[in-house]
Parts: C-alpha cells; sequence; structure tokens
C-alpha cells in the first residue's frame, strides 16, 4: 500500500519519522511535521536526492544478485549391496540486471510495487529452477533402480541357467546310480566317476543355493534325490560285500533290537513264568512284541523254535549274545546304577569340607576325613619340612595346619569327647558367697617360711625336716579370729611354677618372706617374678626382727628396687615386721593376708558339685592312691564320685590337715582323699560326676587320649632333637630316671633339672615317678644309659644287685639343691675342655739363611718371654699375621734345644713356610685345654 503521509512512509521503511522529515527535508521537500502528506513525486524526490548524496553507480543499483543453497539425501545401495547415503547440495547465483528503458524511469522508476514484483518473480523464477533440479535428481535415482532391477534381474536369469545344468546333470547322476543298482557288481571306475559327479554337483548346488531362493528350494529336491539314490547304492555295495546267506536273510528285523533290548528286556528276562520268550530267542520277545506275538501261537512252536534256539548257540560269541549273558547274571539294580552313572556330574569347582580335628589323629584318619589319599597328606607335610609316615600320630594343631593347606575348614573337635558332657552339666545360677583366701608362702631358704607357718598352726613341723628345706606339698586352714586363711605349704618356686604352667592357679595371696638381716635373696628375687607373673597379691613378711642385726630399712630398699613397692612408699603390698620366733607382728600379718583378700572379693559357690585342685599325690603302700586336694568350689562329700585327670573313683576316705576323717569340704579347705584309681598329676582338676561309668568312661579316654599327646609329643620331639642334633653337632645327653617319694617332690626336681640343659649337655628324663627303685627302673635305666635319682626313695635288694651287676649309677639324695648341684658337676664333666691360646714370647727374625736341602733358617732373638721346640708361631709382618703354624726345629749353635729364653739368640725354622724376611716377627703361643664348668 501506498503511504499517504510521512508517518506511515517512515513505518514502511522502518525507520523514524523524524530522521525520514530531516532527509525529505535535505532533499528539497518542503514537509515540516510528520502529518503532512506525501505524493509520489516527493519519495522519487528523496530517492534521487539519496542516490546523490550516496554517490553510489547507477548500474550497481540496477543489478540484483540472488544465491541459493539447497541440500538433500539420497540412499542408495552400491552394487555390492551396502547402502550408502548420499549428500546433494545445491548451489545457485543469480543476477538480475535491470535493463535500461527510456521514460522507464519517469513510469517505472518511481513506482515501488513494480520493483517488488520483480523481485517476486525473480523468486519464483528460483525455485522453480531448484524444484527442476531436484527433480532431475529423482529421475536419476529412479534411473538407477532400474539399471539394478535389470542386473538382478540378469543374475536371476544366469542362475536359473546354472540351475538347469545342474539338473540336467543331476539327471545325468541318476541314471548312472540306476544304471548302478541294476548291475551284481560295482563297477570302480563308475564309483569315481560317481563320486566326481557329485562333488561336481554339490558345488554347483552351492553356487546355486547362493544365488537364488528358488534354485535354493529345488537343489534341496535335487539332494533329496541323490540322498535316495545313495542309500541305494549303499545297500547295492553292502550286498555285494557280505556273503550269500546273510544277503538272503534281510537284516532288518534285527535293526530296531539293540536299543529296546537295553531299556525294556531285563524284566522280561529273569521272569520264569515265560518258558515260550526264554526258551525262544529271549531278547527278541520283548523287542518285536506285536510281530513275534505270533510265534507264541502252540501251532507254530515246531522246528522253527529250534532253527531259533541253534541259531542262538551258533552267535553265542557275538555281541548280541554277550549281551544277553550279562543282563542275565547282572544284578537286579543293574538299570539303577547305569542311570546313577549317567546323571553323575563332575564336580567343576573344589569341595570345601569341614573337618573336626581331635586332639591327636593318624595320618591315614585325617586323610580319610578329609577324603584325600593318604599320600597327600603326607605330601603337605613334606612340603612344611616334616617326613611323616602313614600311621604317625600327628597332634591337633599340625593337622588343623594341613586341613587348611589343603584348602578345607578345620574345627577343633570335641564332637567325639566326652568331656564335652562336662560343660553341659555345669549349673551357674548358684550363689557365689565369699571364700577364705588360699596363701602360698613364698622366699628364700632359711628365711623363715617354715618357722612363719609353724607358728601359724602351732605344730613344729619344722624340726622334723631334711636339711631344714620344706619338701613336700602340704596344705591347711587356719582359724583366726577375723577368718579363716588356707596356707599352702610348697617345696619352693619351681612346684608353684609347675603347677602355674598346667594352668592351675592355685593360689590368692603370696606371702613374701625376707629375713631382717638377710635382705633380699635370689630366691626372694624368683618369689617376686613367679608372684607378678601369675598376678597373684603380694603381702610382704619381713622376718626376723628380732635378731640383733636387723635391718628392715635396708631390706625395704632392696625390696623396691627389687620391684616391690611398700604402701607407705605409695605401693600396693603392705610390709608388715614379724617374728616367727616370738610371734611379733603375726596377728598384723593375717589381718592384712584377710583384708588383702576382701579386696580381691573371693567367691565361690558352696551348694553345688565340688571341683577341687590335686595339690599332692602318693601311692600309699596301705591306702593305695592317695591325693591332697584343694576345693576351689563347691562342697565335695564322702562318698562322690570324682574324676581327676585320668584317674577316677568313688571317695572312700577324706581327712583334714589333722588326719582327722571328714565328711565334707567347702572352698578353699583342703583335704586328703583315697578311692582314686591311680595316682594323679598335681595340679590336675578334680571334678565330681553324677555316676562312676561315666567317670571311668572319661578317665579311659584321657587314658588313651594321653597316650595319643605323648606319642605324637614323643615323635615330634625326637625329630626336632635329632634336627637339632646336626644343626648343633655334638650334642652330649645326660640321661637320668627319676623316683621320688610323693608327687610333688618329684615335679619339682623333674622341672628343675630339665631346666639344666644347655645347648652343648641335654638332660634328659627317661622316666620319672614316685614309689621305690624297682628292678624295671634299673632295667630302664640300663638300655637307656641313664642314672638314676632316687628322692627319699630307695632301691630295694633285687634292684641294688641289679644295679650292680649292670653298672648302673644309683644316686639318692633327700635335698633338691644337693640333686641339682651334682647333676650339674656331672655335667661340667660331660663339657669338651675349652681350648685357649696363651702366649709365651716374641722373637725378632735378625738374619735369614737359605739352607739347600734343609730349607729357610731365622736367626732370632728371643726379646720377650720363652720360646720352646713344641710351641707354635704366628709370623707377623709390620704388625700383621702372615702366618700360623708349628715350629719345626729349634737349634743354638747346630744343637737342637727345648727351650731359649729371653736375651738368647737361636735358629728357628717353620713347618710349611719359608718365606721369612729379615724384620719379621715371631709370637710363640702354646694351646692350653681348660675344663669347663656349667
Ligand atoms: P625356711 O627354709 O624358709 O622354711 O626357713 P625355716 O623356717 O626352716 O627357718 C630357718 C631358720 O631360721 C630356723 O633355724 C629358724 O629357727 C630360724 N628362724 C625362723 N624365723 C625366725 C625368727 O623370726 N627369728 C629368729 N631369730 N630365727 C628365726
Amino acid at each position: 500500500m501506498a503511504s499517504n503521509n510521512v508517518a506511515q512512509f517512515a513505518e514502511e521503511l522502518k525507520m523514524p519519522a523524524h530522521l525520514l522529515l530531516k532527509q525529505l527535508q535535505a532533499a528539497g521537500v518542503q514537509k515540516s511535521d510528520t502529518n503532512d502528506a506525501l505524493s509520489e513525486l516527493d519519495k522519487a524526490r528523496l530517492l534521487d536526492h539519496l542516490r546523490k548524496s550516496h554517490g553510489s553507480a547507477e548500474s550497481e543499483q540496477r543489478k540484483i544478485t540472488l544465491t541459493r543453497r539447497q541440500t538433500s539425501e539420497i540412499k542408495q545401495s552400491d552394487p555390492t549391496g551396502k547402502a550408502r547415503t548420499i549428500q546433494v547440495e545445491v548451489r545457485k547465483k543469480r543476477v538480475f540486471v535491470k535493463r535500461e528503458e527510456p521514460g522507464a524511469e519517469v513510469q517505472n522508476g518511481t513506482d515501488q510495487d513494480d520493483v517488488a514484483s520483480t523481485l517476486a518473480r525473480c523468486e519464483e523464477q528460483a525455485r522453480l529452477e531448484v524444484e527442476t533440479l531436484v527433480q532431475r535428481a529423482r529421475e536419476l535415482r529412479k534411473r538407477q533402480e532400474c539399471l539394478e532391477r535389470q542386473e538382478t534381474a540378469q543374475r536371476v536369469a544366469q542362475a536359473k541357467a546354472v540351475d538347469k545344468q545342474l539338473s540336467e546333470q543331476q539327471q545325468r547322476n541318476y541314471a548312472v546310480e540306476q544304471q548302478v543298482n541294476q548291475s551284481t557288481s560295482i563297477d570302480v571306475h563308475s564309483t569315481i566317476e560317481q563320486a566326481a559327479a557329485r562333488e561336481s554337483a554339490k558345488k554347483a548346488a552351492d553356487t546355486a543355493r547362493i544365488a537364488a531362493d528358488k534354485a535354493r528350494i529345488e537343489q534341496k529336491a535335487i539332494h533329496r534325490r541323490r540322498e535316495v539314490a545313495e542309500a541305494e547304492a549303499r545297500a547295492i555295495r553292502e550286498m555285494i560285500a557280505k556273503p550269500h546267506k546273510t544277503m538272503v536273510k534281510a537284516p532288518e528285523p534285527l535293526k530296531p533290537v539293540a536299543p529296546v533290548q537295553i531299556t525294556e528286556a531285563k524284566g522280561t528276562l529273569h521272569k520264569p513264568t515265560q518258558p515260550v520268550s526264554g526258551a525262544k530267542k529271549p531278547v527278541l520277545v520283548p523287542i518285536a512284541a506285536p510281530s513275534n506275538q505270533k510265534k507264541k501261537i502252540p501251532g507254530k512252536s515246531g522246528w522253527q523254535d529250534d532253527a531259533a534256539k541253534r541259531r542262538g548257540m551258533k552267535t553265542r560269541g557275538d555281541s548280541s549274545g554277550g549281551v544277553d549273558r550279562g543282563w542275565r547274571g547282572s544284578p537286579p539294580n543293574r538299570g539303577k546304577h547305569q542311570n546313577a552313572h549317567t546323571n553323575f556330574q563332575v564336580p567343576n569347582e573344589p569341595i570345601t569340607r569341614e573337618v573336626h580335628v581331635p586332639e591327636t589323629i593318624s595320618v591315614a584318619d585325617l586323610a580319610h576325613k578329609i577324603a584325600i589319599k593318604a599320600s597327600e597328606v603326607i605330601k603337605v607335610m613334606m612340603r612344611l619340612g616334616q617326613m611323616v609316615t602313614i600311621n604317625q600320630v600327628l597332634d591337633q594343631e599340625t593337622a588343623i595346619i594341613i586341613v587348611e593347606e589343603l584348602g578345607h575348614h578345620a574345627v577343633a573337635a570335641k564332637l567325639d569327647d566326652p568331656e564335652a558332657l562336662l560343660i553341659k552339666g555345669e549349673s551357674t545360677d548358684i550363689e557365689a558367697l565369699p571364700r577364705p583366701p588360699v596363701v602360698t608362702v613364698m622366699g628364700h631358704v632359711d628365711h623363715g617360711k617354715t618357722s612363719l607357718l609353724d607358728y601359724i598352726r602351732t605344730s613344729k613341723v619344722a624340726a622334723s625336716e631334711s636339711g631344714g628345706i620344706t619338701q613336700h606339698i602340704g596344705a591347711y586352714h587356719v582359724e583366726t579370729p577375723h577368718g579363716t586363711i588356707t596356707f599352702l605349704d610348697t617345696p619352693g618356686h619351681e612346684a608353684f611354677a609347675a603347677m602355674r604352667a598346667r594352668g592351675a592357679k592355685s593360689t590368692d595371696i603370696v606371702i613374701l618372706v625376707v629375713a631382717a638381716d638377710d635382705g633380699v635373696m635370689p630366691q626372694t628375687k624368683e618369689a617376686i617374678a613367679h608372684a607378678k607373673a601369675a598376678g597373684v597379691a603380694l603381702v610382704v613378711a619381713i622376718n626376723k626382727i628380732d635378731k640383733p642385726n636387723a635391718n628392715l630399712d635396708r631390706v625395704k630398699q632392696e625390696l623396691v628396687s627389687a620391684g616391690v613397692v611398700p604402701e607407705e612408699y605409695g605401693g600396693d603390698a603392705p610390709f608388715l615386721e614379724v617374728s616367727a620366733k616370738t610371734g611379733q607382728g603375726i596377728d598384723e600379718l593375717l589381718e592384712h593376708v584377710l583384708l588383702q583378700a576382701e579386696i580381691l572379693e573371693l567367691t565361690a559357690p558352696i551348694a553345688a558339685s565340688a571341683k577341687s585342685l590335686v595339690l599332692e599325690s602318693k601311692l600309699d603302700k596301705g591306702k593305695g592312691p592317695v591325693a591332697t586336694i584343694l576345693v576351689r568350689s563347691g562342697t565335695l562329700f564322702r562318698g562322690d564320685v570324682v574324676l581327676a585327670g585320668s584317674a577316677y573313683g568313688r571317695v572312700r576316705a577324706m581327712t583334714d590337715e589333722l588326719g582327722k576323717p571328714a565328711k565334707s569340704a567347702g572352698p578353699s579347705i583342703p583335704v586328703e582323699i583315697q578311692g582314686l584309681s591311680e595316682v594323679p598329676n598335681a595340679g590336675e582338676e578334680v571334678i565330681v560326676l553324677p555316676d562312676e561309668r561315666k567317670a571311668r568312661e572319661i578317665a579311659l579316654f584321657r587314658q588313651g587320649k594321653f597316650r595319643d599327646v605323648k606319642l605324637a609329643k614323643k615323635q615330634a620331639a625326637n625329630l626336632e632333637s635329632k634336627l637339632e642334633q646336626m644343626g648343633a653337632g655334638e650334642v652330649q645327653n645326660l640321661s637320668l630316671l627319676v623316683k621320688a617319694d610323693v608327687q610333688g617332690s618329684q615335679e619339682a626336681l623333674v622341672s628343675s633339672l630339665k631346666k639344666l640343659s644347655t645347648n652343648e649337655v641335654r638332660i634328659q628324663i627317661v622316666y620319672s615317678a614316685v614309689g621305690s627303685i624297682s628292678e624295671t627302673d634299673v632295667n630302664l635305666a640300663t638300655a637307656s644309659k641313664a642314672v638314676i635319682i632316687g628322692f627319699n626313695t630307695r632301691a630295694d635288694f633285687q634292684a641294688r644287685k641289679l644295679a650292680e651287676s649292670n653298672g648302673v649309677d644309683l644316686r639318692y639324695y633327700s635335698i633338691i639343691y644337693d640333686a641339682i648341684d651334682e647333676v650339674k658337676s656331672a655335667m661340667s664333666g660331660m663339657l669338651s675342655p675349652e681350648k685357649r691360646e696363651v702366649v709365651i714370647g716374641m722373637l725378632e727374625v735378625r738374619q735369614v739363611f737359605k739352607v739347600p736341602k734343609v730349607g729357610t733358617i731365622a736367626g732370632c732373638m728371643v726379646t720377650d718371654g720363652i720360646v720352646k721346640r713344641t710351641a707354635f708361631i704366628r709370623v707377623l709382618r709390620t704388625n700383621i699375621v702372615i702366618h700360623a703354624g708349628e715350629l719345626d726345629s729349634l737349634k743354638r749353635f747346630k744343637d737342637d734345644i727345648k727351650e731359649v729364653k729371653q736375651g738368647f739368640e737361636c735358629g728357628v725354622s717353620l713347618k710349611n713356610f719359608s718365606d721369612i724376611l729379615e724384620g719379621d716377627q715371631f709370637e710363640v703361643f702354646e694351646i692350653t685345654e681348660v675344663a669347663r664348668i656349667i
């Protein structure tokens, strides 16, 4: 629409009206307001003005350039059949030039509508051209598709031609095969030809199959036909190959026999109620049941059956006959087994088993438990560095290692252990009540332990003791105004340690006795160490304060430096000054002991079945096995059935520490019991069982177990010691056989003796027991070349005689320390003497003479000490040892001489050494042997 005023025109041109107004004014069109009317002439003048003012060329204004770009995609498949996408981009550039038309400027130049229409026309033209292009592209695509179709058609035609050829070939083959069928012999040439033809046909068929579907369908038909032909040809070939007889009797009815026979025959064959089928060909009966039914007809069972029988006999050797017999004799679950066999699956991952390992197990049993061969277990043991045999007993730890090594899970077994029953019977709901403390008195020899205990129980034990040393484990309880205290009278620290080693904690409080006039001694320190290791409360009794030379401060200081700090110095050990002689301070000591017990809150159930600890045991001639036990919890009654380690029995008699009969014993009360089956070991736990049968069962189990454990340990020890011996070179063994009067002394002595073992001399206790020395002991000692040690026990007459005749060393002791000292000295005698070098002189080489046939002789001066003919020489050159060896000859003025002293000259020649120079020094030394002690 033509604009009528300035504002409208400005809007049309999309520019501000006031700007247009200014431009109009500049062009000479007098318009002052935007609402002023605007004629076409005014517009032309403005255009003219603008053209002029911009100075642009006329020609340029007359030209319009149009550029266009169009993209499209064409999808097409290439000759190989792959789909390709082609990008088509059409670019178009058109320049329209406005032709010069005279007067047009006047007519059209001012007409804007005409310009616009021209532009629209141009656009339309461009669009049409693009459309034509797209059309052409489409046509091109169509043509290509058409070409492709033609190509496919050609290919199909070719395939058809091949197919035709093929079918012709097939027909020819068929004809050849037909010929073969008719002839009675096989022509080798024709077979080859046939095979060649078949092969070529196959190839052709393959190509045809790839070419087209149609051809494939036909090919299949041909194949089918060919297969039929081949089958026929095969049948003919077989017929020719087989002897005439079999050829005549066609094998068709027999063919299906085999499979049916396996699955169905067995049931019917075992039934004697089917005589017809059994008598006839039994194998065939169940197979061709419907057809063979006819044969059961009685009228038909004449010569035919006989013939069948004969055939059966004749073919007994063949496979079918064999199978038949096999089935007859096979067990009825044969089929089942076969099924199981077919269902069996080989495990495809290792099976992890849970193996319950008892305390001891033989290699064979372990292998059986893991379900492997014993050799596998032996192999593992070898890998671990131990040689074992199949019957060797392994301990639990080793067995567990093996089980884990083999990738299984080991469980320390308690399944077959009757002791497990004991834990079940335990009742925990019984109220625990305070119990008296159990106190052990420890300290150095002669510091007054026995005197102290003696004073406390006001009896005179010390006077009857051998050597003044407490030897037997004893126990007694003391009633004080403040409460009851149980005292254990031990033979020293060894028994305490031995007991503790068994895991038996018998003591609650230790009274450490230190003599005020002697102070801290080695055994005092030992006692402190034991008490600390056991975690037992300590009460220090500084004894003999009545003595004039008592030095309390010194003792206290020594104790502090030994690690026992008195309460007054801020420690936790109460220090009490006592005198076992005068009884001074004893009451305070007991008070403190009870105070300490209160702090420890010692409790135990009373109304429960008793649990005790064997303190000491012996074999009494009249009473049999006797054990001193300390009740730890519950109450023990006379007549209870008890089990102590591998010993068991009914408590026949029970006496207290004073020898009085007792009916019962509560917690922390020591008693002596009789009625056990054997002597139990000190430290063994005593438990009460409901019946004797169970006790015997467990005891026997433990005896067996104990034997096995001992065996296992012995084997291990043997191996170990052998290995050690190999490594250490010479190891001397001192074998001992220890017999003692009571269990406690025996334990203490044995453990002390064992501790004497050194790297060079090993103490081996071949046997230790309680009782007198018998003939058997002497025999054992003879066999093991052992020395017999009798502690408070003697050899009987026969044993003594035997020992004399066998040359067995018999030694009696009544004091532990004497025994230990003597064994120590015996060991020292067994030590190889030590070799020491002693330098005895020094020579200086002044001149060297080389004498033919004699060697090098050094003219020396003895600068220090002496030189002996038997001595050794060390050659020093600038203080460096260059040779050490024997002296060959020592001369003085051509005379051989034994020794030359300091300040004299001599001639020296050395064995195997002649490289002597002037100025060398000879160090003269002797080797002396020194006896060693332990
Ligand atoms: P044990 O080896 O530690 O048991 O010591 P004993 O109890 O056998 O005592 C050794 C010696 O010390 C004995 O001769 C006692 O008479 C003596 N004795 C013990 N206690 C005292 C004491 O308090 N005062 C004095 N003067 N002598 C004592």
